[in-house]
Parts: C-alpha cells; sequence; structure tokens
C-alpha cells in the first residue's frame, strides 16, 4: 500500500484514492494546506493497486513530441478572456460538439478549487482561465471511467502530474478520451490563497466577487481581484504579493521541486502554454496580448488538434525554441531554500500579508536585473 515517507514524493494527483478498490484511501490537507493520501490499514486488502498507478514511484515513460505550433485564437474576445491563445476554450467546445464531457477547474463557493466534468458550453466560464494553485482531483477520475464505458467522448486538462495519474488509472481504457496538460510551473498552496483573498477582502472591507489570475487590462500575467461592493484589486504579477511566492518557489507543493511528470512523461495528446519569446520569432504573435504554444505529443492530440485547428492563426514552431523560453516544458521549478521559514511563519501568524511581504521583498540589485531583461527583451 501507498506510504508516504517523504513529501517530495507524492503530487496529490490521487489516482491511489481514486483506484482503492475498498475505498482505503482518503485525502487529508496537511499544515500547508496540500493534499496527500492516508490509508485506513483496516480496510486494506493489500491488493497494490495504489502503487500500480502511482506515477510518483512508477513515472511514465517520456514520449517525443511530434510537432509543435504557435496559435492565437482568431476570436480576439476568446484570446482577451483566456490566460494564453484560447486552445482550452476550442478544446471544450470540441467536447460538446461531439456530444462529450469536459474535465477541468473552478472554484467552489469558498474559492476551494475542484476538478469536475461538464457536458454544455452554459457551464464552461468558471473552468476557464489558470488558477495558480493546486486543483482537488476528489473522484473525478472515477466519473471519466464511468464516462468511458458509456462510450462517452471526453476532452480532459490538468497539470502533468495529474494527467500522468489519470493516464495510469485508465490503462489502455482511453481511446476516448483526450489528455491536455497545460505546461506547469508549480502549484501554489490552496491554503495561502484562500488566507491571501480573506486578508484582501478584509483590507476592501468588501466579499470577493471575482478572481482572475490572468487579467490582461494591465500585464500579459497580472492579478484581479473583484469585490462586491464595486471596488477592483489590479497589479501586475511582479507586483502582488501571491504571484511573488508562487514565482520565487516559496509557496509551491514539495513535489513540484523535482517533478517526475513533466519533460513529455506525463503520455498527454496534447500540451498548451504560454509561448513566451512569440513577438522575437513572429512578427504576426504576441505574447502579452496571449499566444499559445501547442505541443502535439501523440497521433490521437493531431487528429483533435487537426479538426480545431482552423478556428486559430497558427504557425509551425520550433521546439527548442519553445523549450529555451519556456523552462518548466522540461525542467522542475528550483524551490526556494526560505521554503520551509516561510510555512512556519505562515501557520504561526494572523497576518498573511506581511508575512509574504517580508519574503518576496525586492532589492535593489533584483530590481535592476529585470530592469535591463525589461530593456533587453522588450
Ligand atoms: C498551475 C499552472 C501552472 C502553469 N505554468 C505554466 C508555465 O510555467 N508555463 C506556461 O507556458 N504555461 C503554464 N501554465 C499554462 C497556462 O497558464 C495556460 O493555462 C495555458 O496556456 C492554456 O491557456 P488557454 O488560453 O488555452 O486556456 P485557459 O482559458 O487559460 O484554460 C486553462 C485550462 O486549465 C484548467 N486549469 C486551470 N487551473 C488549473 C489547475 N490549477 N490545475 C489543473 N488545471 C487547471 C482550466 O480548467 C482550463 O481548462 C500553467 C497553468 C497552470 C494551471
Ligand atoms: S493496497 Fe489496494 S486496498 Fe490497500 S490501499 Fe492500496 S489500493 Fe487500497
Ligand atoms: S502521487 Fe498521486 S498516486 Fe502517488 S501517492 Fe501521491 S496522490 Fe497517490
Ligand atoms: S510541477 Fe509537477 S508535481 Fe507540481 S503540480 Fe506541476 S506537474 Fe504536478
Amino acid at each position: 500500500m501507498i506510504k508516504i515517507l517523504n513529501k517530495q514524493s507524492c503530487s496529490g494527483c490521487a489516482a491511489c484514492a481514486n483506484i482503492c478498490p475498498v475505498d482505503a484511501i482518503q485525502m487529508f490537507p496537511d499544515r500547508e494546506g496540500f493534499l496527500y493520501p492516508s490509508v485506513n490499514a483496516d480496510f486494506c486488502i493489500e491488493c497494490n493497486e495504489c502503487v500500480r498507478v502511482c506515477p510518483f514511484i512508477i513515472p511514465r515513460d517520456p514520449v517525443p513530441p511530434i510537432a509543435t505550433f504557435i496559435a492565437e485564437h482568431k476570436d480576439a474576445i476568446i484570446v482577451q478572456q483566456s490566460s494564453s491563445g484560447g486552445v482550452a476554450y476550442q478544446l471544450a467546445c470540441h467536447a460538446f460538439q461531439n456530444s462529450g464531457w469536459f474535465f477541468g477547474a473552478a472554484f467552489d463557493v469558498s474559492w476551494k478549487l475542484m476538478h469536475d466534468g461538464i457536458s454544455s458550453l452554459a457551464d464552461l466560464e468558471k473552468y476557464r482561465r489558470s488558477k495558480y494553485i493546486q486543483s482537488e482531483i476528489g473522484f473525478s477520475f472515477r466519473k471519466v471511467k464511468e464516462l468511458v464505458n458509456e462510450g462517452q467522448f471526453i476532452v480532459f486538462i490538468g497539470t502533468p502530474c495529474q494527467i500522468a495519474g489519470l493516464a495510469s488509472f485508465l490503462g489502455n481504457k482511453r481511446n476516448t478520451v483526450v489528455l491536455v496538460e497545460v505546461i506547469c510551473h508549480g502549484v501554489a498552496s490552496p491554503l495561502i490563497f484562500t488566507r491571501y483573498l480573506a486578508a484582501l477582502s478584509d483590507k476592501y472591507k468588501s466579499i470577493v466577487e471575482g478572481v482572475n489570475f490572468r487579467d490582461k487590462e494591465k500585464a500579459a500575467v497580472a492579478m484581479g481581484i473583484t469585490f462586491k461592493k464595486g471596488e477592483k484589486y489590479l497589479r501586475a504579477a511582479n507586483n502582488d504579493l501571491f504571484f511573488r511566492a508562487f514565482g520565487r518557489g516559496l509557496s509551491l507543493r514539495k513535489s513540484c521541486g523535482d517533478c517526475l511528470a513533466n519533460n513529455f512523461r506525463s503520455s498527454a495528446d496534447l500540451e498548451i502554454g504560454d509561448f513566451w519569446g512569440a513577438k522575437r520569432k513572429f512578427k504576426e504573435f504576441d505574447e502579452n496580448k496571449g499566444a499559445s504554444l501547442v505541443i502535439v505529443r501523440s497521433k490521437k492530440g493531431k487528429a483533435v488538434w487537426d479538426s480545431i485547428s482552423s478556428a486559430f492563426r497558427i504557425n509551425v514552431a520550433d521546439l527548442e525554441y519553445a523549450c529555451e523560453n519556456n523552462p518548466n516544458i522540461k525542467d522542475s521549478t528550483m524551490l526556494s531554500k526560505e521554503r520551509g521559514q516561510f510555512f512556519l511563519e505562515i501557520d504561526q501568524t494572523r497576518d498573511i500579508l506581511r508575512v509574504l511581504r517580508k519574503y518576496t521583498k525586492r532589492n535593489y540589485f533584483m530590481a535592476l536585473y529585470s530592469y535591463i531583461v525589461r530593456k533587453l527583451f522588450r
């Protein structure tokens, strides 16, 4: 049975909890707010299925990609409303056009991020855009399997570890499932996120009504939070405390420091992300407005991409160039050396904004460095 001896070696994908035939595994949050499996030994029948499906015990083999594209949706409103170039939106439409299901991550009423499936475009809005915290898989893998057994068509979007977990969970029963991974920098703690929202809610003396991690009014990556009384918090990522902790590897899950599902190892059919460096290579694309990187990873992925690509302006791209500008395709983010102390202080304080500020202070040299980088590359 699964034993978590080292937190770095569990991504929280919940494949083990989904596969257990006697429901002996439950996912519980630790003090940092990340879910880990816990086995009730009284129920366990020692079938070892949980070990067999774990992508961090038995990592999946890398499969070389087939093709790489830069893409931007032809509908400028869809690009504006999406994190990158709107590929996820079109994939969802493709699922619905085939009378199928779309699985993604959406906030519930208490700002908990949950993975689930929908079968209608009318329900899509809250499943759109990136939320840079870990989503709870719950029993959505089981739901996918039930739908597969009914012969339904499914598009499932998730982080590489979620996709690897689902691929292992489904085994060879995935003919009607399109697995789509987002390129992954790592996932921040959901606990830090909800406490950060609560602190801003206190500051603005109003209830949070909407969160957009990719509010394009201000910058390519900016935090936009709307409040019930009508005010709006809008900060570019380098000026927002949540994003600064995320970017520096302070608030990420431990497994993200040594990811075993990136670098083409998840068995995804398609991989999507931002095409950073787009403007320098392709005059007609601008990553600040939203340009997608699409990596076709399987024949099934190619068939799906071929059937939706007419909705986009596209160009063939060089995979090596894309990887140079987007290190998380192949490599893990380095976790901050201060991560442990940071979480300890977060646990002990009521003033989360003070701790976030303390650990993400910009010093003079960092400011100078980012100024030079901006001047050189913009
Ligand atoms: C945690 C995280 C880290 C990322 N890191 C990078 C990176 O380092 N480099 C890069 O190029 N791109 C990264 N991305 C991907 C990027 O932000 C966009 O999601 C991607 O380019 C798709 O954009 P889109 O316009 O096609 O669709 P969007 O409209 O942005 O749709 C995003 C899709 O992802 C799903 N999703 C949202 N949040 C989560 C989550 N927390 N877990 C699982 N699924 C989720 C949504 O349901 C939706 O279907 C990351 C995404 C996430 C969620
Ligand atoms: S060994 Fe089998 S029964 Fe025991 S926890 Fe794992 S999956 Fe469940
Ligand atoms: S990585 Fe996934 S399958 Fe493995 S122990 Fe963690 S939650 Fe379970
Ligand atoms: S970096 Fe790896 S382990 Fe962390 S969420 Fe992304 S895919 Fe999962």
